[in-house]
């Protein structure tokens, strides 16, 4: 099955087989959805709809990855063009990169391209980047280089490597993602989380916006707010959505 995944991916691409559902970011204060995480799956002929997981690990191992990143990249600037078209509201897009496609030295020039393109701004776009990025020198150039053009950039899962601290100095990340395998130990609205009350006062002296993943219940919602928490993502807020059903939920 995994070869007859892997051998399929060419022609997916040509078919337009992937899509992105859309997972709302919502601000802990104001309750508004500030922006979206991009979610790809992919419609297969014979298997039906296939999630991330089971496609995104061999599509790195084979190079595919990198394509099928330009795809999403694609889908989503078309997407908030046609949110703008349509009047819906317009919030940023996050996408997440693999540490592959980041490697590749045209990959700040083909996402600024993207995004011009496509008649939007650099602050349409955000990019979800994870620690293993931070460790090639090269990766770390092209962060720097979007970040200067005005695409920000999300640390994903922290809490979840080795040395997330560390490299928060090298690289010029606006936000940091608490992976949901932290906040899912949030069972009260009391502190029995030091971990992630600790994450955001940190987060907070370094100038970083804080965005909890994972968030299922209220307490849950209730604790990261009393903690300090800025933005919650999660299926108590909502599950990703395909985006002809975005303007309904907003
Ligand atoms: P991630 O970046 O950590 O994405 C969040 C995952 O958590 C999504 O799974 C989402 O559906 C799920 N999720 C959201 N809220 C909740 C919740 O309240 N509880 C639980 N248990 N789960 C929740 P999904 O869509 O299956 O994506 C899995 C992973 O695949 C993502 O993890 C990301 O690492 C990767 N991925 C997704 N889209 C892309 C993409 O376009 N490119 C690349 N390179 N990787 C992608
Ligand atoms: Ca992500
Ligand atoms: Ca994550």
């Amino acid at each position: 099955e995994e070869f007859h995944l892997e051998q399929s991916f060419a022609e997916a691409l040509r078919n337009r087989e992937f899509v992105l559902h859309y997972q709302p970011q919502v601000c802990l204060d104001s309750m508004e959805v500030i922006g979206y995480e991009a979610l790809v799956r992919w419609h297969h002929p014979e298997f039906g709809l296939l999630f991330p997981d089971r496609f995104i690990p061999m599509a790195e191992n084979s190079g595919f990855v990198i394509p099928l990143g330009m795809e999403v990249l694609r889908l989503a600037c078309a997407q908030i063009a046609q949110w703008k078209v349509d009047n819906v509201p317009v919030r940023p897009v996050a996408v997440n990169v693999s540490p592959i496609q980041l490697a590749q030295q045209e990959f700040c020039r083909d996402v600024i391209n993207m995004i011009h393109q496509h008649g939007l701004k650099t602050c349409h776009l955000e990019l979800e980047i994870t620690e293993t990025a931070m460790l090639d020198a090269k990766a770390v150039d092209s962060l720097h280089s979007l970040k200067a053009a005005g695409v920000k950039l999300s640390l994903d899962d922290f809490g979840t490597g080795y040395s997330g601290f560390a490299h928060l100095e090298a690289v010029p990340v606006d936000k940091l993602k608490i992976d949901r395998s932290l906040i899912a130990k949030i069972c009260n609205s009391h502190d029995d989380s030091p971990i992630v009350s600790a994450t955001i006062i940190l987060a907070k002296r370094m100038d970083l916006k804080v965005v909890a993943e994972g968030v299922e219940t209220q307490e849950q919602v209730v604790h990261l707010k009393v903690a300090g928490c800025d933005i919650a993502q999660g299926y108590h807020l909502s599950r990703p959505m395909p985006p002809e059903d975005v303007p309904g939920f907003l």
